[in-house]
């Protein structure tokens, strides 16, 4: 039975330190409950977890391959076989992106693509293999829920016996996509084919069970009602109390240019902004929330750090997912603009690695990086 809840109540329950229930954050959606007044409870939230400190990384981004068997209705990316934007690349191009990446000071390679018709399952393990082993300090956070999926197809493997796989040939952790909507009344819309809710959720149970970390995302600002949000962010904490492997969540704005869904508009900074707040008030388990600067927009991902974000993501190289979704945001971020950006926003800038340990760099050499052998940085909820 729902229970009535209003702001004054969900205020008191924040203050105190008290879970929210599903119809509070149904209530946070209404466009009457202001803004601010949740920004200012997630800010409290944020600033209880990490204080002043904002993470970013320096880091890139592989996409393998843009050739994709499913046809999700919201992605810009996918190319069919035949089709002349349709790209493999060789070992000789992933080498020299490590190569550069690892020139560029970089500490993680987020990898995630499409679903390749003719490619092997051999191929994408021996993708890891072959950048672990030239560059075994680089970070890989690898294939998402969707992938290990498509991997477990392929191979007549479990998704554990693809984890370790995987793990053996130089998996770091596991990026958070795939999630979009986990609603059956939406997912089966915009992406039916793929992996379902409790499959995505099963393989980052088996992830943390293995003792990787893992991410996790929400596609907003399409066809779902904020029912389905607040559902989703439900499904994510429930395995997180059960596993406590989730390091991140990452709102993902939706971008409809390209896409089947292109005749719908893009989220405003408003819902980027109430989406941000309320994942960081519903997800009391997960230790950071994430700004992606790549979707939201330089300016709202500054903001955001007022919202209960306490990441903005990496530099970033090479991101072509949402830029061919029409993101204009910039290629790449320098080490200067994001630690400006932070700064501006009144926070404290910290380098993290892929783990959330404070990464030191020495002044002479920008290349030469450590980590903290300590605790994880401020990630207990
Ligand atoms: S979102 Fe991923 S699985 Fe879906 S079509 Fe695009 S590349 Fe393929």
């Amino acid at each position: 039975m729902a229970v009535a809840t209003d702001l004054k109540l969900i205020r008191d329950k924040v203050e105190a330190g008290e879970r929210l229930s599903f119809e509070d954050g149904l209530y946070l959606y209404r466009p009457d409950v202001p803004l601010q007044e949740i920004g200012q409870l997630a800010n409290l939230v944020r600033q209880r977890l990490h204080g002043n400190v904002a993470y970013y990384n320096i880091n890139t981004h592989l996409n393998p391959t843009n050739v994709c068997v499913y046809r999700c209705t919201f992605c810009a990316f996918r190319s069919d076989l035949r089709d002349p934007k349709g790209y493999v690349m060789s070992d000789e191009q992933i080498l020299e992106r490590g190569r550069e990446a690892v020139e560029n000071g970089c500490t993680e390679m987020h990898i995630v693509g499409g679903l390749h018709h003719q490619k092997k399952y051999e191929w994408y393990v021996h993708l890891l293999e072959l950048l672990h082993q030239a560059y075994p300090r680089l970070h890989l956070k690898a294939w998402t829920a969707v992938e290990i999926n498509w991997f477990e197809f392929l191979a007549r493997k479990t998704a554990r016996e693809v984890l370790l796989d995987m793990i053996q040939a130089g998996l770091g952790s596991l990026p958070g996509g795939g999630a979009e909507i986990f609603h059956p009344q939406v997912r089966h819309r915009i992406c039916e084919h793929k992996a379902d809710a409790s499959k995505w959720l099963d393989i980052h149970r088996t992830a943390h069970r293995l003792g990787l970390k893992t991410n996790c995302t929400m596609l907003y600002g399409h066809i779902e009602e904020p029912v389905h949000r607040i559902d989703h962010l439900l499904r994510l904490r429930r395995l997180q109390d059960e596993t406590g492997g989730f390091q991140t969540f990452i709102p993902l704005a939706f971008h409809p240019a390209n896409t089947g869904l292109a005749h719908l508009p893009r989220p405003s900074a408003l819902l980027d902004l109430r989406t941000l707040a309320i994942s960081r008030l519903m997800l009391d388990n997960i230790p950071h929330i994430k700004a992606y600067w790549v979707m939201l927009g330089v300016d709202i991902a500054q903001v955001a750090l007022a919202y209960g974000a306490d990441d903005l993501d990496g530099t970033v190289r090479h991101e072509l997912i949402y830029h061919d979704a029409g993101a204009t945001t910039p290629q790449m971020l320098s080490v200067e603009e994001i630690c400006r950006l932070i700064r501006e926003a009144g926070c404290e800038p910290v380098e993290r690695d892929t783990l959330y340990r404070p990464v030191y760099r020495d002044p002479n050499d920008f290349r030469n990086w450590s980590v903290s052998t300590d605790a994880v940085a401020c990630s207990s909820v």
